[in-house]
Order: C-alpha cells, then structure tokens, then sequence
C-alpha cells in the first residue's frame, strides 16, 4: 500500500500532454509541438562558458545548502534593482528550479487545515503542493475579468483559515500580466489581512505589446514581510533542465527553508550554479532581450494566423508564452457519452487529427480552455496555429451539431 499522501496527487497535466505528443512522435505521426512549458532555444553562451569554467576547475563539492553565498549576493542585487528595495543575501534561497522554491514555501508556511487562495485557470503544482502541506486550495475563477483575479472575489472567499494568496504573473496558463491597481490591491487585503503573499514572476521576463510586469513588493512595500517571491532561470533562460530558481523572503523563512533543504536536495548542482553566477556577473540584459524579442515574434505570428479562429475568441497573449484559447463557444462534443471536457476532447483530436499537440484547460482545473505554447520556431508556430485554425473552424458548432446516433468515426 502507498502512502495517503500520494493520493492527494497525480503526474502533471501539461507532463501528461507532452507524453502524448512524444508518444505520437514515435509512432511516425510527429506532430507540431505546441505543449511546452519552455522556450525551445539554444544555450546560451555565458552558461555554456560558466559551466565549462566550473568543470575546468574541478567543481565537484557540495556548496552551501541554498547555494554559494556569492550568487545568493548576486541574486539579492538582481531583487534590489527589480523592486528598487535593498534585499541581503540572507533573504535568498538558491534552489532546484522554481518548483522547489514553491515546494519550500508549502512546506514553510502551510499547515494541516490551512486554505491557499489561487486564482484559476492556473498551474497544477501550485494546488497539489498546497494539498501536499496539509493544506486546502480555494480557487477563484478569473475567467469572467478577462484571466485577472478580482480583489472582490479573494475577499469574498477568505476565512479566519486563509493563509496564503497565490499570484503567478505573467500567468500560466492563461498568459494575463496582472495590472498594477489590481496587484496593489491584493496586496492591501493580504497586509489587512495578516495572510501571505506568493508571488511567482517565472514569465516576469517575457510582458508583450504595452503590458508590463510589475513588482508586488514596490507598489505596496509594507508587504514585505509577508512576501514570497519565486523566480528562476528556467523560462527567462531558456534553460529549464539546469535547474536553477531562488526565492527571496524574510530571513526567518530562509532560516526554515535553510533547514528543510539540508533534508531533502541539499544544494542546488554545483555546476549549474556556478554557470548562472557568471552569467548575471556578466549581465548586460542582451541574453533576455533577444529571448524576449524572438518569443515576441512567434507570439505575432500565431496571433496573426489564430484571427482567423470562428466563434473563439482571439488570445490576449500579454505575457509568458502561452496562447490561451476559451473552447466555451464549441460547446460540448456531440458523439461524447460521458461528461469528457471539451477541452480535453479538442486536445485529442487536435493531436490524433489536425497533427498538433497542445495542452487542454483540464490540466488547469479548466475544462474550456487550450494551451498553445509559442516557445517553439516561429515557421512551426505558423503551421501549428494554421492546423489548429482550420480543425477548429470546421469543429461542429451546438446548434449544427450531429445526432447521437452519428458515427464518430465520419467526425472531423
Ligand atoms: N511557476 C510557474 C508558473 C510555471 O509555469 C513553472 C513551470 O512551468 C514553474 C514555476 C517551474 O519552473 P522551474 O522549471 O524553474 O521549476
């Protein structure tokens, strides 16, 4: 028998989608990869160097537990001049990507019985670790205010339990940069309220067309002390599989993370360490622009070609590098018996039929909206965004929809 604990959650959707989409590949379909959480891109150089550096010159040990003290320095330099506040070394925490800083902060923060208020669409991890930590996520939906939470709607469903508010902006998966109103706003109710902040600004790199990321921490600085900010280099990067993310948080909590990551990871590899400190040594911005700006042009690209999608709505696609598409006009599948979302159902059928995978709305608690990742080449993204078009243009609409008793097979 395993553990209760390992019922409280279940491999990843968007790791789900991917599988499949791999597993197409193999058996000769190759299909438009369009379900990645990453910028597919060349390394970079300054990694590149700073690794080969690190392995030139034998490093092999453990550092300390939440990373070299000079990158942890360099981090809070990098925290100062984003929030234009002055953040030490001793409120930084280096670890294994931003899933373990957000694996850290549950198990820091949370207790058994605790509520965390996440605003939905959203990533799967941030409510299966709080459910790992004991704790209960609320979700409130975001759809209606065009993917932005509203501070009436956290209000409304917070309780004497509530510990924690999640914010993920830019946001996975529905690519919404939130405003600085709204931002200032979450951030009075959590300082009134004497509940947590944590606020994962991974996509913080990539805010397209006019629309800007902004700081929690420098529109409302009182929030401090009850702030965790998540970041890492995987996205801005373009270097997921290093594994490199920190957290900046009182002293107190890095005290506590200090300790749990001595019984769990220990330090973050060595070498990847070593290669992100001579990358921000060096850094002149030019890595991340170029990143930014090559992202930007795929994004227009597939907007350009995803005009022409009937009845949904086109994506806002403000940041990170996700289109997110609203199914709700194609209503629910004819020829489905049981309650198959139908997002799950387009997804499916996109990947078996049209040759492009995506990732469907249920790996966000959304059984309406479709994931479309514009990380990849800009030529694949034309073609992927073109299949997706015309497969969901001639996508049976409610009131033209075919009778139960049609085969499944004649559906395209
Ligand atoms: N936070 C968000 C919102 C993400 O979408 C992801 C990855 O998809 C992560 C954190 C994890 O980042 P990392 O690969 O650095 O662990």
């Amino acid at each position: 028998m395993l553990a209760h604990r390992t019922s409280l959650f279940s491999s990843s959707g968007t790791a789900a989608a991917r599988l499949a989409a791999a597993e197409s590949s193999a058996s000769g379909k190759a299909p438009i990869d369009m379900t990645a959480g990453e910028i597919v891109a060349d390394l970079i150089e300054p990694i590149r160097e700073g690794a080969i550096k690190a392995i030139a010159s034998n490093a092999a040990r453990y550092t300390d537990t939440i990373g070299m003290p000079r990158l942890r320095e360099t981090i809070a330099k990098k925290v100062s001049r984003e929030t234009g506040q002055a953040w030490s070394e001793r409120e930084i925490a280096v670890t294994a990507g931003a899933k373990q800083a957000l694996f850290n902060t549950a198990m820091c923060l949370f207790d058994p019985g605790d509520q965390v208020i996440i605003p939905t669409p959203c990533w799967g991890t941030f409510p299966a670790q709080a459910r790992l930590a004991g704790a209960t996520p609320v979700f409130i939906e975001t759809r209606w205010n065009g993917f932005i939470p509203r501070t009436e709607d956290i209000e409304r469903v917070m309780t004497p339990l509530t510990r924690a508010i999640v914010i993920n902006t830019p946001n996975n998966p529905t690519g919404a940069v939130y405003d600085a109103k709204t931002l200032h706003e979450i951030a009075s109710l959590a300082i009134e309220r004497q509940v947590w902040v944590v606020f994962d600004e991974c996509y913080g790199v990539f805010a397209h067309d006019g629309s800007q990321h902004h700081q929690i921490v420098s529109l409302a600085p009182q929030l401090r002390e009850r702030l965790i900010i998540v970041n890492a280099f995987s996205k801005s990067l373009a270097m997921t599989g290093w594994r490199v993310g920190y957290m900046a948080a009182p002293e107190r909590v890095i005290a506590a993370v200090r300790a749990l990551q001595s019984h769990t990871t220990s330090n973050p590899n060595v070498i990847a360490q070593h290669a992100v400190l001579h990358y921000l040594e060096g850094n002149d911005g030019s890595h991340e622009e170029a990143l930014r700006i090559r992202v930007r042009a795929a994004r227009d690209i597939g907007l350009e070609v995803l005009s022409a999608l009937r009845d949904i709505p086109l994506a806002a696609a403000s940041g990170g590098f996700y289109f997110y598409l609203d199914l709700t006009a194609l209503g629910s599948h004819p020829m489905s018996k049981d309650a198959t979302p139908i997002a799950d159902l387009v997804a499916r059928s996109l990947l078996s039929h049209a040759g492009v995978a995506t990732v469907s709305g249920s790996a966000f608690g959304d059984p309406n909206g479709l994931r479309v990742s514009y990380g990849i080449d800009a030529p694949s993204v034309r073609e992927g965004c073109r299949r997706l078009v015309s497969h969901l243009n001639a996508w049976p609409r409610p009131e033209t929809q075919l009778s139960s008793h049609d085969n499944v097979g004649e559906w395209r």
